[in-house]
């Protein structure tokens, strides 16, 4: 018998998971005969403390998957029938970009540009060129101005926080510092699915080896109770009564480090609410305790633990802040890591919403000469359709790498405002909820299928060099393209594209010279390591020489800014004023899962078979009600309500109750989503200075008899 043929050899094309997960990862496609036969990791890259490697999750490991999957969108879509009903037909690219085309064109000459909305999100994101948002933003830059449906979802208030207090957004120190921590609180931080910047878990999983203590503060035992010694669990919102009643004890007890009277200002206004010198009321451990249901023991614990255990890093997540009055909790948390005196240290911390990827200097594709003349709120889009509050109204929305009805609060009012549009254009991947409604459907490739300079996330300053490693599937073009087509047709083609394909737009980015361009192509990423950067350290040595830009050049815990906004001037507790009535007496909490990022990769087959999607809830609150393990559970709020089993669990604490975010909506007949997304239940109420508050919703949570 003949030696069967020696099989084609394996192509390894490194590319980037571009999912906007909290991280940043290093993939290699391997590639045979044009079919990704597995997603790899680059095998030669040295891993060292200072240097560890991008190492990727199963989501990045996942995507082979998605590439054809029944929802992959591989050809242009025209709706046939009712919106929302995925009723559609194939047909030419010609003709799919002439009807948008057009469709723009009546627009602008009907009711003008800002008629339009255009949506981006992070459905395909961190190009420097060819994702949506950027493609998208630079093809309406050259047509006009638009109203444009875009905000901070994440971080809003942590970033008006850091505003107000810093004077601008302040990365946190590199993660590698953990090392040198004794104590690390994760504080709604869950770097064990949300990661907050590469290898976050990694670093606190060897500090604790080196002997670090590590308490999770947070509602639910998360996968990142794993690494902690302690879970304190804490009533969703009231973080801002427990960082108060933190600081009485450091106040009462001498422990209040004098960082906060040499490096801040403001500080005495704080102390005198601690001590109840403004209003009477001592914020003592047993005021908090009825507040967070936190034991007044174990406030008055955490308290001597974090003002003498030194350095002790304070790591809070972006969960506490997106609530009612989210700018009090994330303002209180600078304030308590100025009180400890752990700023500026090695091992310390600071509470941080910035990114470091601007510091490789990669350009950007250069934008037009218009700017979107309204700024809608992802939080207030819908209402502005729906209010029909404009002049001139919306009339048609141009959504792109955005599953927008998924993403922001209450999906079926979402839904309802897409409905009333005249014409609605959606460039993606697959055919989410969002694209469900649209009648035109653009179909756009994946990480796999494209080229681009994509920039880190999080303490890292790298850059990636992501390349296409198959063929697109179907009649899928990058955003770019269906961007430059357009414009061809409108008229400014030649300002779009500047004369350029994409390949050529990356050969000029790659000359760059801030871009060592033979690293990026044969390594695939450009790194900036080297000795830990340790926050705000120049400052704390030298305040004087190194100020803050803040008016008085150091961290100002009072801030007029946020008595524009209602808010009091120090960071004191402000009680969501919700009534907690009977009808829904339980807090939901909506965070983000592991298993995809917001609502990308959720139709990842594997990544389902991981862990089923539930409703979180303790056995004292699913007891009374008759609720068993796997039980079908209807849970209600005043927006809807959604069909889920529940998960009876002691790791979510009694009268709070969990269902992560990101699943798409599926409404049925009987109006309740039997797809379980989080938003069908969020409000739109928003925190006083615009943030989302999609961790202060109420529910009740009843057994489905079927
Ligand atoms: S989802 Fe995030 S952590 Fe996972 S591979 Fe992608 S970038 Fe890395």
């Amino acid at each position: 018998m003949n030696d069967p043929s020696p099989a084609p050899p394996i192509e390894r094309i490194p590319f980037t998971c571009t999912l906007d997960c909290g991280s940043r990862c290093e993939l290699v496609a391997c590639v045979r005969e044009g079919r990704v036969l597995r997603v790899d990791t680059p095998a030669d890259r040295p891993d060292t403390v200072t240097r560890p490697r991008l190492i990727p999750c199963a989501r990045g490991r996942a995507q082979r998957r998605l590439l054809d999957i029944p929802e992959r969108v591989k050809y242009p879509l025209r709706r046939t029938g009712p919106r929302g009903t995925g009723q559609f037909e194939v047909i030419e690219w010609d003709e799919a970009l002439d009807t948008v085309a057009s469709h723009l064109n009546e627009m602008r000459t009907a009711y003008g540009s800002e008629s339009v909305l255009h949506a981006v999100g992070a459905g395909s994101i961190t190009g420097r060129g060819f994702h949506g948002a950027s493609a998208a933003r630079r093809f309406f830059s050259y047509w006009g101005p638009v109203s444009e449906a875009s905000g901070n979802e994440s971080n809003h208030c942590a970033e008006m926080a850091a505003q107000w207090m810093l004077g601008g957004v302040v990365p946190g120190s590199d993660r590698a510092t953990l090392l040198d921590a004794r104590l690390i609180i994760l504080w709604a931080m869950n770097p064990a699915e949300t990661h907050m910047g590469p290898n976050t878990e990694y670093y606190i999983t060897l500090a604790r080896d080196r002997g670090a203590r590590v308490i999770l503060i947070d509602p639910r035992y998360t996968d990142s109770g794993i690494l902690a010694d302690e879970w304190i669990p804490i009533r969703p919102g009231t973080d801002a009564a427990l960082v108060a009643a933190l600081g009485y004890v450091m106040e009462t007890e001498g422990l209040v480090d004098d960082f906060v009277h040499t490096h801040a200002t403001g500080y005495e206004a704080y102390r005198r609410y601690l001590m109840g010198e403004a209003d009477g009321v001592r914020k003592t451990p047993e005021w908090a305790q009825p507040i967070t249901g936190v034991p007044a023991g174990t406030i008055r614990d955490l308290a001597l633990a974090y003002a003498t255990v030194k350095p002790a890093a304070l790591l809070p997540g972006w969960g506490a802040q997106r609530t009612r009055f989210g700018e009090q909790i994330a303002r209180a948390f600078i304030t308590l890591a100025c009180m400890s005196g752990n700023i500026g240290v090695r091992g310390g911390g600071l509470a941080s919403v910035g990114t470091r990827s601007g510091e490789m200097g990669a350009p950007h594709l250069p934008i037009g000469p218009h700017h979107p003349s309204r700024q809608l709120s992802p939080g207030n889009w819908a209402a502005s359709i729906l209010d029909a509050c404009l002049k001139p109204p919306l009339r048609m929305a141009h959504i792109v790498a955005s599953n927008l009805i998924n993403r922001s609060p209450d999906a079926t009012r979402n839904a309802v405002a897409l409905e009333a549009l005249d014409f609605v254009v959606v460039n993606d991947q697959y055919l989410t909820p969002t694209a469900r409604y649209a009648d035109i459907v653009l179909p756009i490739c994946t990480d796999l299928e494209r080229s681009d300079l994509v920039a880190s996330w999080g303490h890292d300053a790298h850059l990636f060099y992501s390349r296409s490693a198959i063929a697109p599937a179907g009649e899928s073009r990058t955003d770019y393209w269906v961007f430059a087509q357009l414009a061809q047709r409108l008229g400014f083609g030649d300002a779009y594209t500047q004369g350029r394909t994409e390949t050529e737009w990356i050969d000029q980015l790659l000359d760059s010279p801030c871009l060592e361009r033979m690293t990026l192509e044969n390594m695939g990423i450009m790194r900036s390591d080297g000795e830990p950067r340790v926050a705000l350290a120049e400052f704390r040595a030298a305040p004087a020489a190194h100020p803050l830009p803040t008016r008085s050049g150091r961290i100002e815990v009072v801030s007029p800014e946020a008595e524009m906004y209602g808010l009091p001037p120090i960071p004191s507790y402000v009680a969501d004023s919700a009534p907690m009535d009977r009808t829904y007496p339980l807090q939901l909490v909506t965070p983000h899962s592991k298993l995809r990022s917001n609502s990308c990769a959720y139709a990842n087959p594997w990544l389902q078979q991981l862990e089923p999607h539930t409703i979180w809830i303790n056995p004292r609150d699913a007891t009374p009600r008759g609720i068993v393990q796997d039980a079908q559970v209807e849970v209600h709020s005043k927006r809807g309500a959604v069909i889920i089993p529940a998960k009876v669990t002691e790791r979510i604490m009694p009268g709070v109750v969990c269902i992560y975010q990101g699943t798409w909506y599926r409404l049925a007949e009987d109006g309740q989503d039997h797809g379980g997304c989080a938003n069908t239940l969020t409000d739109q109420v928003e925190s006083p200075s615009g943030g989302y508050a999609t961790h202060s919703v109420w529910v009740d949570v009843r057994r489905r008899d079927e």
